[in-house]
């Protein structure tokens, strides 16, 4: 919990900061938020990384300082394991041998770490990061702010997902306070991409379908498609979200061909129609509304077993978060307003902290 984590970076001085493979706005927002903040306490830290940071996030201050490694290859006090559902999702050899802090904001998450400080109730895990600035005294300096930020409007789509609270908008409120300019870094993220995305883009959408309701939608990417337009792996990137524009669609699925008969899939949903539950089935995991695993197949054979489970989550919308096998996450299910108050509650006692 928050206070184990205040307690031990008080106490220790040597820690490295990671998150999971393909990192992403939060991860990668979060990880180098949570970098600032331990230098503003003067410790050694360092961000290590499996994969490179994407194109997107580059602008990201200290984005450069990440250091990419397939190993945790130093001694450290503490490693930090961010966003992540377990200690195999950073994808870093020898993270078990170390000290872990597992800190997320899935409530499906596993309690892989020796410390664990898991709020579901957050929007991103950027909001528990600048709550851990509030509780050991650090001023949110414009750095931390970016980053922050970032992990913010990345995780709630630009503030559009139910996920996000008036605790957000307080939160980014802040942030904007401490120095972020909205506009520059939904620019850098949102609006810089490279015209092989473009590209990638307009042969992923001749390859849209939805079912007989309207109501469930999907899209496929290919290896092929990826050389032809000189796309990089990360220009499939919310391709996901194009589908779900459409008022009918309810569900969606991308489907990203990562070698032949594998696929990285995409999950996406409104509402009360839960896809976490799906990606689970196939290894994965997620949120309510967005969720991803790895499906080995054909795209006929991810037709028939992934899609067919998004079309009965929807005519069975509801029903799983009754009867559903996780508890917490049923309640956040069914009780979103409840968990939400609940949030405020403990934020408010939070700030009254010195
Ligand atoms: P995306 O579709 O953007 O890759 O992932 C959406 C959400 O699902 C993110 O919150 C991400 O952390 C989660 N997710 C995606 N793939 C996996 C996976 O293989 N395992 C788990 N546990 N979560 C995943
Ligand atoms: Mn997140």
């Amino acid at each position: 919990m928050l206070s184990q984590v205040v307690e031990l970076i008080e106490s220790k001085r040597r820690f490295a900061i990671t998150s999971h493979i393909r990192p992403d706005g939060d991860s990668l927002g979060s990880s180098l938020g949570l970098f600032w903040l331990l230098r503003a306490l003067e410790k050694d830290v360092e961000v290590i990384m499996r994969d490179p940071v994407p194109h997107a996030y580059q602008k990201l201050p200290g984005s450069e300082l990440v250091r990419v490694t397939p190993s945790v290859d130093r001694p450290y006090d503490a490693v930090f394991v961010i966003e992540c559902s377990d200690v195999s999702r950073p994808g870093l050899v020898d993270l078990e041998k170390q000290f872990v802090v597992n800190i997320d904001h899935h409530s499906t998450t596993a309690l892989f770490g020796d410390i664990n400080w898991i709020d579901s109730t957050a929007s991103a895990v950027g909001e528990m990061i600048y709550n851990l600035c509030k509780a050991i005294g650090v001023r949110v300096t414009k750095e931390i702010a970016e980053c922050v930020y970032t992990a913010l409007i990345t995780d709630t789509g630009s503030f559009h997902y139910s996920n996000t609270s008036e605790r957000t908008f307080k939160v980014a409120s802040e942030l904007v306070r401490a120095g972020v300019k909205p506009a520059k870094v939904s620019q850098a993220v949102f609006a810089s991409y490279p015209w092989s995305k473009i590209e990638l883009l307009g042969e992923v959408l001749t390859t849209l379908k939805r079912d007989e309701s309207g109501r469930v939608a999907w899209l496929v990417q290919t290896q092929e498609m990826q050389r032809r337009t000189g796309a990089s792996d990360e220009d499939g990137d919310g391709f996901v979200n194009y589908p779900m524009s459409c008022g009918d669609v309810e569900a969606c699925a991308f489907f990203k061909e990562t070698s032949p008969g594998t696929y990285r899939v995409s999950l996406r949903s409104k509402c009360d129609v839960n896809v976490a539950r799906i990606a689970e089935r196939f290894g994965g995991g997620g949120h309510r509304n967005a969720a991803g695993c790895t499906f080995h197949g054909t795209v006929a054979d991810a037709e028939r077993d992934i899609v067919s489970l998004l079309v009965d989550a929807v005519d069975n919308r509801g029903v799983g978060a009754a009867t559903g096998p996780l508890p917490a996450q049923a309640a956040l299910d069914a009780r979103p307003q409840e968990v939400v108050a609940a949030a405020e509650h403990r934020g408010a006692e939070r700030d009254a902290r010195p």
